[in-house]
């Protein structure tokens, strides 16, 4: 299938054409389908199998579909977040979505101001989340989609309690996509406390 016959949301192709991406990699033509189905995802996916696109295009599309629905992507590295920050911003050229970032090293009043106003979109790292959902007392309300990504190098470095207290939070039904270099055991309890039982794995 070619990015036209996927049924994203039509404001989201201009944004392709300017990015000169023409053709979807295995991890997108698998990835995209299944989630537009609305199904629970797990990529078996590595830096450069164009994993953020596959989930980014999905994600818009579900939060072009549905008005009230929120997103939250979970991140190993502030680094990691600000990239796909940017890959948003290029997409939603033509498509107003709100998007905030939660990550350390910038000051946490500025953001818990931006969390507050309830952002269609929250890119952060779970220690900072965590931190925010603590102290600010903010409520994950109607988020409905969650992207779990490097899912693997966030347990390696550590927060695993950060997204178990993260999940606790959330309420209401929602869709998860997990990407992951490996799927140890260690991925696996994540993906079992997160995820549907019925969940399309893609490799
Ligand atoms: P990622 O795996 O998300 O880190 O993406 C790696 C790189 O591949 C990024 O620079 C993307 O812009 C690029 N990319 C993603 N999808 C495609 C595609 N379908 N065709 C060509 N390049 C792509």
């Amino acid at each position: 299938h070619t990015f036209q016959e996927m049924n994203l949301a039509p404001v989201l192709l201009p944004a392709l054409t300017k990015m000169k991406i023409s053709k979807p990699t295995p991890v997108q033509s698998q990835a995209i389908p299944a989630s537009l189905d609305g199904s629970d995802i797990i990529a078996i996916a590595q830096t450069g199998s164009g994993k953020t696109l596959a989930f980014a295009l999905s994600l818009l599309t579900t939060l072009q579909k549905k008005p009230e629905a929120r997103g939250l992507i979970l991140v190993p590295s502030r680094e990691m977040a600000q990239q796909i920050y940017k890959v948003f911003l290029e997409l939603c050229a033509e498509m107003p979505v709100s998007v905030c970032l939660a990550i350390g090293g910038t000051t946490g009043s500025k953001q818990a101001n931006q969390l507050k106003k309830n952002p269609r979109l929250i890119i952060a790292t779970p220690g900072r989340m965590n931190d925010h959902l603590s102290g600010n007392k903010l409520l994950l309300q109607n988020v409905e989609v969650i992207v779990l990504d490097e899912a693997d190098r966030m347990l390696d470095m550590g927060f695993a309690p950060q997204l178990r207290t993260i999940q606790s939070t959330l309420r209401g039904p929602r869709q998860t996509m997990m990407f992951s270099a490996s799927f140890g055991s260690n991925v696996e309890s994540i993906a079992q406390l997160f995820m549907k039982p019925d969940v399309v794995m893609v490799r």
